[in-house]
């Protein structure tokens, strides 16, 4: 079902590539240009799902793992197994590799048309599997939207989050300021459940208010990823600039002004606080 982590490696650069571009950027002009046209295809099959990278290749999710792909010497991977549409199995039969994984030649055309057919397939399955626990009763709204993922820089943690931010602040405080080497936090809270993946070291810092925070970051590369106040597990802080998302929804709320920069210019309409309002 999963990719082989390592068998990309061969042709990548020992650190995980940030993001889709930047693993398309590693391969000549030629395999760029193939690349490129497997993701425009992804994506046009799949308009709603997220790019992200995965076992260091680029990945598609749409409420939960959609496709993934990958340039070798030879040959594009293409994965997971496809199971479900005997057509479409036969279809791709020339292409099965081990473990039942799609190998395309690069020494020939890349049936682009049967990639989107992949994925539309995909898409199917991931919304019957997603419908079919909704009905099961459990959450049934959140469920049934969107989901986003927060990475530190290098890859290793990231947090998956259901649906929107309950709320978007930046927080202008000293121990903030100290904690992301920025001049303010931005950071936006979540509902549980999320789920976290890699390793996190914690840090935990006593709040103005007495509160306990567990700040976790990377052990590998040092970014700051999300916090969780002792004791409550029902939602997350989450850094918002490690979603890497230029679009994410705007802060509403700025807390402890009385530290802020002079510099720092608020967006307008937004409430501010001279401290911690909580
Ligand atoms: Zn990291
Ligand atoms: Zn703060």
């Amino acid at each position: 079902m999963r990719p082989n982590p390592t068998a990309s490696a061969a042709s990548r650069p020992n650190s995980a590539p940030r993001d889709i571009d930047e693993y398309i950027a590693a391969f000549s002009p030629e395999v760029q240009a193939i690349l490129q046209r497997v993701r425009l295809t992804i994506t046009k099959a799949a308009p709603e799902a997220r790019e992200t990278i995965s076992y260091r290749i680029p990945a598609f999710t749409l409420s939960g793992a959609l496709v993934y792909f990958a340039a070798f010497k030879k040959h594009i991977g293409f994965y997971p197994p496809v199971r479900g549409d005997a057509k479409l199995e036969k279809a791709l039969s020339g292409y099965a590799g081990e473990k039942g994984n799609l190998r395309f030649p690069l020494d020939q055309p890349i049936p682009y048309n049967l990639i989107e057919r992949i994925v539309k397939l995909r898409v199917k399955q991931n919304l019957a599997k997603r419908a079919a626990k909704t009905k099961k009763g459990e959450g049934s709204s959140r469920r049934s939207m969107s989901s986003r993922t927060a990475s530190c820089s290098c890859g290793q943690l990231r947090i998956r989050v259901e649906g929107e931010p309950r709320g978007v602040g930046i927080c202008h405080c000293l121990a903030c300021q100290q904690r992301t080497g920025s001049v303010f936090a931005a950071l936006a809270s979540f509902s549980a459940p999320f789920e976290v993946f890699g390793t996190a070291t914690e840090f935990v810092r006593l709040g103005g208010q007495g509160a306990q925070f567990i700040f976790r970051f990377c052990p590998v590369c040092g970014t700051t990823v999300f916090h969780t106040e002792d004791g409550r597990t029902e939602s997350v802080s989450i850094a918002v600039g490690a979603f890497a998302d230029p679009n994410f929804p705007a802060p509403r709320v700025s807390i402890y002004d009385s530290r802020r920069h002079r510099w720092v210019e608020l967006p307008q309409g937004i409430k501010t606080f001279d401290k911690d309002p909580t």
